[in-house]
């Protein structure tokens, strides 16, 4: 198997083989596999193998991998040179897309997710002269310092409690609350209220598999931020333009102060951004003086693809991603109901992942990262190698979003129930 000669080599540079950790599948088990190109929704590795794929580069590949058009635009642009240090028009008409598409008034870019929610941290605490900032357990922003307390993603996969390197005074002036719970933030701000910058939340949590904000907690937060004087930050990087034209926003359409975005906007490139509102954007340099920069910041390749990405994310790929990500909860459903597998499925528009829960007793909703982390984890391994093997790539972990692509047409659909069947079989049977 030409995978796991290459993980062998990749982990004698690498640690562990892998250049980012959720790829590794260490929750699951067995080699990673090494993927040499991808056609539409489908991916083929070294050897040979062809997926569904249902991670779609953990976000970004809405529209299915190698869009013609897409390619056809990259292509373009790489050949007129792939970086210049100076302004753009595309960056100019992905910044307007962006402003379009969502409630922000003026927006910048970066390059990665991690970046974005790092520099929003920034310019909220430089806003508000404030330190303090609120987060939620098992809500994932990237690997900022202060923001990997009891994180999401890749640290709840393996089960890293805090992390080695990130220094208490660094996360001194982290709050780290429970997910959808009021009555903790309200005590927070009861004792803090006068010191805390800002909260931020990802506007429907997917990292500690798909959580959705519980009785306007969005709209809660917004409101004691406001009455408090801290700044609401709402982490769009895994559900903006994904989840409807804009994000989460487009569902509960609560204003955020601040927004974080990635993934989509990239197109399959590193791009990333944050926005907001013009009186606190413009506190940065060179206008203000919160400083924040980055050489491939805006990328004439990168803004490309995402701009031609997000153009041709029009209402009814919008409206046929939520029909693809419905069949397939259903026939995820019906093929573990079959098998009797205890099991939760929850969505927040066209994200949604399957929760491998001990039993059915009870509500039957998982509100926050204690209910995510009561799963039968050796269940989810089984599944996942047997989907793997029938030709379905998941994500290799039980507490991610799975990601739908607008690629996925009918035959995928008839591939995929056919893979749930030995499956569940296989979930049944741990
Ligand atoms: N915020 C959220 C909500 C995310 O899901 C992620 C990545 N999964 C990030 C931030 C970090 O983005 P990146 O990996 O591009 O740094």
């Amino acid at each position: 198997m030409q995978s796991a000669s290459l993980f062998e080599r990749a982990s004698a540079v690498t640690p562990g083989g892998v250049n980012s950790p959720v790829r590794a599948f260490r929750a699951v088990g067995g080699v990673p596999r090494f993927m040499t190109s991808g056609d539409g929704c489908h991916i083929t590795d070294v050897d040979g193998n062809t997926y569904l794929d249902l991670v779609c580069s953990w976000g970004p590949m809405l529209l299915g991998h190698a869009h013609p058009e897409v390619i056809a635009a990259v292509q373009a642009a790489v050949s007129r040179g792939t970086s210049y240090g100076t302004p753009t028009q595309t960056e100019v008409e992905l910044g307007e897309e962006i402003v379009a598409r969502t409630p922000v008034d003026k927006v910048r870019l970066v390059s990665s997710g991690t970046e974005a929610t790092m520099s929003a941290l920034r310019l909220a605490r430089g806003a508000t002269g404030r330190d303090k900032i609120v987060k939620f357990a098992g809500c994932y922003h990237g690997h900022v310092d202060a923001l990997l307390a009891q994180a999401g993603s890749g640290v709840i996969t393996l089960g890293i409690p805090g992390t080695p390197g990130v220094t208490e005074a660094t996360t001194a002036d982290t709050i780290v609350l429970p997910y959808n719970d009021q009555a903790a933030v309200s005590a927070a701000f009861a004792q803090y209220g006068d010191l805390i910058a800002a909260v931020i939340t990802e506007a429907s949590p997917g990292n500690m598999g798909v959580v959705p904000p519980a009785d306007n907690f969005n709209a809660f937060l917004a409101k004691t931020c406001t009455d408090n004087g801290a700044l609401f930050i709402s982490d769009e990087v895994m559900t903006g333009f994904r989840i409807t034209k804009s994000g989460w926003y487009g569902v509960d359409g609560v204003q955020p102060d601040l927004m974080t975005f990635g993934k989509v906007m990239g197109g399959g490139f590193p791009a990333a951004a944050f926005g907001g509102r013009a009186d606190i954007m413009s506190q940065l340099a060179p206008e203000g003086s919160v400083y924040q920069a980055g050489t491939l910041s805006g990328n004439p390749i990168a803004t490309m693809a995402g701009l031609t990405t997000l153009r041709l994310a029009t209402d009814d790929v919008y409206a046929k991603l939520d029909e693809t990500s419905l069949t397939i909860q259903r026939l995820v459903a019906t093929a573990l109901e079959k098998e009797g597998v205890p099991h939760v499925i929850q969505a927040a528009g066209n994200l949604f992942s399957v929760f491998f829960v001990d039993s059915t007793e009870g509500s039957g909703v998982i509100r926050d990262f204690a209910g995510a982390g009561a799963q039968v984890l050796p269940r989810f391994a089984a599944f996942f190698h047997a989907m793997l093997d029938a030709g379905v790539y998941l994500p290799p972990s039980a507490f991610e979003a799975w990601f739908v692509s607008a690629a996925i047409d009918d035959d995928a659909l008839a591939d995929l129930e056919s893979a749930l069947v030995p499956a569940a079989r296989a979930a049944a049977a741990v």
